[in-house]
């Protein structure tokens, strides 16, 4: 049998429980930096004439209303 003074079983029980959240934490940052960054390819545009939102492409210049027609800039 192991003999373990109180103050050394409290700190190898506190030094394991900040390992393991240490641990979980680093899972989890890696995890997520793998996923990466998403580029969106859509923009919210508001007709100049009727005041609609409506999405449009991001390089698309001039869109049309889908509500009134009209083209915007
Ligand atoms: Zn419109």
């Amino acid at each position: 049998m192991i003999e373990l003074a109180p103050h050394t079983a409290v700190m190898i029980y506190l030094g394991l429980t900040l390992l393991t959240m240490l641990a979980i934490w680093l899972s989890h940052h890696f995890r997520q930096r793998k996923k990466g960054v998403v580029i969106p390819q859509q923009k919210l545009a508001t007709c100049e004439y009727c005041g609609q939102l409506y999405l449009t492409a991001i390089e698309q210049k001039v869109s049309k209303c889908p509500t009134c027609a009209s083209y915007n800039e």
